[in-house]
């Protein structure tokens, strides 16, 4: 049978942390399907379709295979059992991410214990970059090319003008 994981977030955008975890991810799945989530009570930066055209580019610039992306509204765990994926992937940064996923892994469990979430720790140099600190940098004008694939960096230059 084949091995699928599922790597969900908001990828608002995504950046150069989120490749990692999805670079080290791939070598022990058959196929990783990253889901773009769209959750009514979040607000985003990025229409779902301009994080998942990003997504997309990124999977080209870096010549990616086995992976592919979605967006979802509903549920990720409802979805894993649709398409037989029988992990969730997860990035951990900080302390404040434990609490955040032990939470989120104990809710998962109650809708299908049969899926299990992988946790990857951010390596030294991606511990600090999130979606949105990039946005805040990119904000302000702050060169934030070495934190996100270019695709990124080109959406946010026009988005800011800068
Ligand atoms: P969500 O809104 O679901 O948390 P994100 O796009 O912020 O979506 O994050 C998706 C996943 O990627 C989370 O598990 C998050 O901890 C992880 N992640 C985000 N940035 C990094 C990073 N720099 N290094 C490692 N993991 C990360």
């Amino acid at each position: 049978m084949k091995k699928i994981a599922i790597y969900p977030g908001s990828f608002d955008p995504i950046t150069n942390g989120h490749l990692d975890i999805l670079k080290r991810a791939l070598p022990l799945f058959d196929e990783v399907v990253i889901v773009v989530a769209n959750n009514v009570s979040k607000k985003y930066m990025f229409t779902p379709k301009e994080r998942l055209d990003m997504i997309l580019d990124t999977i080209k610039e870096h010549k990616l295979t086995n992976v592919k992306a979605v967006i979802l509204e509903g549920l990720v765990v409802k979805y894993a059992k649709e398409i037989g994926a029988k992990y969730l992937i997860r990035g951990l940064r900080a302390v404040s991410d434990f609490e955040y996923e032990f939470k989120l892994a104990a809710t998962n469990n109650h809708i299908d214990n049969s899926i299990d979430m992988v946790f990857f720790m951010a390596h030294n140099y991606f511990e600090f970059i999130s979606s949105s600190s990039v946005v805040e940098m990119a904000s302000g004008g702050v060169d934030i090319s070495s934190l996100v694939p270019r695709t990124v960096s080109i959406a946010l230059k026009k988005k800011f003008n800068k």
